[in-house]
């Protein structure tokens, strides 16, 4: 069996170093390029989301290096995600590709069934090995958030530019080779102790943005057109609300604290929108808030063209701005998206916050004069 599964951003260190320790085969599928959208636009339904368009891309290009299995997690909607898989499935079969495809649904849906995969998936191993490699999973994707969170830090305050994403090449391009959990995670440590070398400005106060929108597209950088980037470039300091270990920390963990605190930050939601409607609309609305209660300068919502639970965020964002006053942005990706068009509009609106920021302080000033 050689396992395969879709690309999102960081998620492949995880399922790496989990499928390795457990001996099974893996086949990483190549960076997401413009190959990859290229091949899932030509071979999915017109209407079909963004994200699935691309995973198809990455199967067939990972079938191309030998895969036969593909592992994909499963839902009960809401919204399109809960038949992805099933349409993945059958856009595979109709195209004459010969793979098996594991669904993982979740697993209070059907426990049973989510246990027959796992066994399926890893053979021969116990169930303590299995937890264990989750456990060391989990570990991965908590580190590898950190030291992406040291980078955006970093970039927003860096003295020579590019200093931070050239560390972060470098990290992608020796990662790649590593195997089993204990060699990618010591990888990372590596690294996070890399980035945080990098030199910084002394005494700036860089914008701060807040990113919302659809988990996907705010996870993985190709479809996104790497904003994290963009906007570090541009001098701004970037909080992203959905990250894989917040993901896995509300999912997959037992932490009460943090899923007592991932509700309460929900409930801000309430007075505008009160439930799920798929995706993270409802995080869309809640972390916009939280947002602008922190003093955060501005949010950008991201969202995939035609996402249901991202219009229906995207109807409400214009309330909440009125409530609050912290400007938001929302941007629209697909496969047409054109990155020049796309880097004007980012540039314009830290233009317009920067303005905000400098017309804040004049004000303040001023009222230092009048007494
Ligand atoms: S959240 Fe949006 S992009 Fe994701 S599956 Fe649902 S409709 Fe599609």
């Amino acid at each position: 069996m050689k396992v395969t599964f879709p690309h999102m951003g960081q998620a492949y260190l995880a399922i790496k170093g989990m499928l390795d320790d457990l001996g099974i085969e893996v086949v990483i599928p190549p960076p997401i390029t413009e190959r990859t959208l290229e091949i899932g636009t030509k071979l999915s339904p017109e209407m079909a989301c963004l994200p699935l368009k691309i995973n198809i891309g990455n199967y067939i290009e990972s079938v191309e290096k030998g895969a036969d299995t593909i592992i994909i997690a499963g839902s009960c909607g809401p919204c399109r995600f809960g038949y992805y898989g099933v349409v993945q499935k059958e856009i595979l079969k109709d195209l004459g590709y010969d793979v098996d495809m594991i669904i993982f649904d979740p697993p209070d849906s059907d426990y049973r069934a989510f246990i027959e995969r796992i066994r399926k998936l890893a053979g021969k191993n116990s169930w303590v090995n299995i937890a264990q490699a989750f456990k060391r999973a989990s570990i991965i994707v908590k580190e590898a958030d950190e030291m992406l969170d040291i980078a955006l830090r970093k970039r927003a305050r860096e003295v020579n530019k590019g200093d931070t994403d050239s560390r972060l090449y470098r990290f992608e391009r020796e990662v790649w080779g590593k195997y089993g959990s204990q060699e990618i995670l010591e990888t990372i440590r590596k690294y996070k102790g890399i980035l945080s070398q990098v030199e910084e400005k002394p005494r700036v106060s860089p914008l701060k943005i807040g990113l919302v929108g659809e988990i996907y597209t705010l996870v993985e950088p190709y479809v996104n057109l790497h904003i994290e980037k963009k906007l570090g470039y541009l001098g701004v300091e970037v909080y992203r609300s959905i990250t894989l270990h917040e993901w896995v920390k509300v999912h997959l963990s037992l932490d009460v604290k943090h899923r007592m605190r991932h509700k309460r930050i929900l409930r801000k939601a309430a007075p505008y929108l009160n439930l799920c409607v798929g995706g993270h609309a409802w995080q869309t609305i809640a972390n916009s808030i939280y947002y602008s209660e922190c003093g955060l300068d501005g949010v950008i919502q991201i969202m995939p063209f035609g996402c249901m639970p991202e219009i229906v965020a995207e109807s409400i964002l214009p309330k909440v701005y009125q409530d609050y006053g912290t400007p938001i942005m929302t941007l629209v990706v697909d496969e047409m998206t054109g990155e020049a068009g796309y880097f004007t509009r980012l540039e314009a609106f830290v233009d317009l916050l920067e303005q905000k920021r400098r017309s804040k302080a004049d004000e303040y000033k001023e009222s230092l004069f009048r007494g």
